[in-house]
């Protein structure tokens, strides 16, 4: 059993403003993993202060481009030597199965720093327009300011990355608010910041729940808000941010669909949608859970996911072996065995899974791969973001419905489209209205390409050189006879 006792407030430990205490449970053994100290508000308005002062007397905002690029080289540097540490404290937490972890919960982050760093040494910083009336227009990309960060627990390191090494490149200042599921794997995160000794005030980690997350964006030192989260607190923090005139971006919700087209191999759809689905026990915000099947050949594609989905071996997730683990609560357990109920109330055909303990467990917060089949679009399960290993199946009959189809959601996260003919699918792409899509693939996080959804799913881009622009203003500087 870990014990932190202290936050990481402007760049060094200190000790919480009151004993408030977070308990990390196992998702598989509902054993204590850890006991944390919980920030408070006196713990936010420290670290804000800190951060207000590295930003506005500086140097950190001030730094040329490349300094703050040596820090976060330095920090991936550090980040690899404690890859698996990092992987084995976030299938402790969340209960992710640690070949997951160690790929896409660690690897990617760390890749993306990197690619972060070189997508800094090409941004354009500063460039010289000529002006209409013959003045030379000097356009500068400055830090938006302080930043709140606040994060889910589902991803965890892959989204605070996405945040905070952007933000840090672009020449801002960070508080970082995990999610209470989560917190180890954030405060190994700052342990390795503080090694980098940056300015004091340029990052602050605050494990905390929500309240402490809604006094930090409700903050007057905040400038910016990047938050990801569900769409139900996303609307909160919107509000939030309006009443203080503060940029904000939201990375919330999904409910994504997979067209699959007439042309398209079934086993090759099922083996793409589970990796792109399941992983991670279907808490992943882009996970198509929407498959869309052509009416003559519904019967192929069930048969091909229901045999894939058997196949998953579910388990203890420290087991290499392991594909899918627990879901990260008993109350997130709860909800998604509500919604295997609800789907057989409206009258969707199960076809594997359902209620109970996989096969072999005994204990821990698993759900047993479920896939219904005869799914209408209209029904809850279909409509609603349910966040475990649940999938539906929706027949369509033509490219048509299919699009419509996709398109009738809240959501506008993710999406793909599974078909022999690229072009015919990337034709299709461009009809559907989400932030992102896939072509014979779930939508695969590229750190170069831009992320981020439309709809009920958000808006703001994470990723790509929008990734940073995201944490900049634009100032124009006219220079007279220049
Ligand atoms: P959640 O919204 O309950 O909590 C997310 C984070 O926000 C936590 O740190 C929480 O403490 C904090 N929070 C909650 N209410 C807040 C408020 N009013 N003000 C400030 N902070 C607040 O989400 P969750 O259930 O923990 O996470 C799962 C959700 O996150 C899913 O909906 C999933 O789709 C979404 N998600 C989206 C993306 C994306 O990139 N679009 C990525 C991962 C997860």
């Amino acid at each position: 059993m870990q014990r932190r006792d202290e936050l990481f407030i402007g760049g060094t430990w200190a000790a919480p403003s009151s004993d408030a205490v977070i308990e990390v449970i196992s998702p598989s053994t509902e054993e204590l993993v850890a006991q944390v100290a919980a920030a408070g508000p006196a713990d936010v308005d420290a670290a804000v202060a800190s951060a207000r002062k590295a930003f506005d007397d500086g140097p950190w905002p001030r730094l040329d481009p490349s300094e703050c690029i040596d820090a976060v080289r330095r920090l991936a540097a550090l980040y690899d030597q404690r890859r698996s540490d990092i992987a084995e404290l976030i299938t402790a937490e969340i209960g992710a199965p640690i070949s997951f972890a160690q790929r896409a919960q660690v690897g990617l982050p760390w890749m993306m720093m990197t690619a972060f760093c070189s997508l800094a040494e090409g941004f354009p910083w500063e460039e010289t327009r000529r002006g209409c009336y013959g003045a030379d227009i000097r356009i500068r990309r400055e830090p938006v300011g302080v930043v709140a960060a606040i994060v889910p627990w589902n991803m965890p390191q892959f989204l605070i990355v996405t945040k905070l090494v952007p933000a840090l490149l672009a020449g801002c200042c960070v508080v970082l608010k995990p999610a209470p599921e989560s917190p180890l794997d954030a405060l190994l995160l700052a342990e390795l910041i503080e090694q980098l000794e940056l300015p004091p005030g340029v990052v602050s980690v605050l494990p905390g729940g929500a309240d402490v997350g809604a006094y930090l964006v409700g903050h007057p030192g905040v400038d910016k808000v990047s938050f990801t989260g569900s769409t139900a607190a996303g609307k909160r923090v919107a509000e939030a941010c309006a009443a203080g005139l503060k940029r904000v971006s939201l990375e919330l919700g999904g409910k994504s669909a997979a067209i699959v087209l007439d042309d398209a191999d079934p086993a090759a759809v099922a083996t793409g949608v589970r990796s792109a689905s399941l992983s991670n026990s279907g808490q992943i915000c882009n996970a198509l859970t929407r498959i869309l099947v052509p009416a003559n050949r519904s019967d192929e594609f069930v048969d091909a996911l229901s045999t894939e989905m058997h196949a998953l071996r579910v388990g203890d997730p420290s087991d290499p072996a392991t594909q899918l683990g627990p879901l990260v609560s008993q109350r997130q357990q709860q909800r998604v065995l509500g919604y295997i109920d609800k789907g057989q109330q409206e009258g969707a055909r199960l076809v594997t899974g359902g209620a109970g303990m996989p096969d072999g467990l005994e204990r821990g917060w698993y759900v047993r791969p479920t896939l219904f089949a005869d799914v209408d679009n209209s029904m809850r399960i279909a409509r609603e973001e349910i966040f475990g290993p649940v999938l539906t199946v929706i027949v369509y009959r033509d490219d048509d419905e299919a699009i419509s189809i996709a398109n009738d959601s809240d959501y506008g996260l993710a999406g793909s489209v599974w078909t022999g003919d690229t072009e015919r699918g990337v034709a299709l792409a461009a009809r559907v209205r989400t932030g992102t899509f896939g072509v014979n693939q779930g939508y695969t996080m590229d750190p170069f390409a831009p992320f981020g959804g439309v709809k009920g799913s958000g808006y703001g881009r994470e990723l790509g050189r929008e990734g940073i622009e995201s944490y900049l203003d634009t100032k124009s500087i006219s220079v007279a006879g220049g």
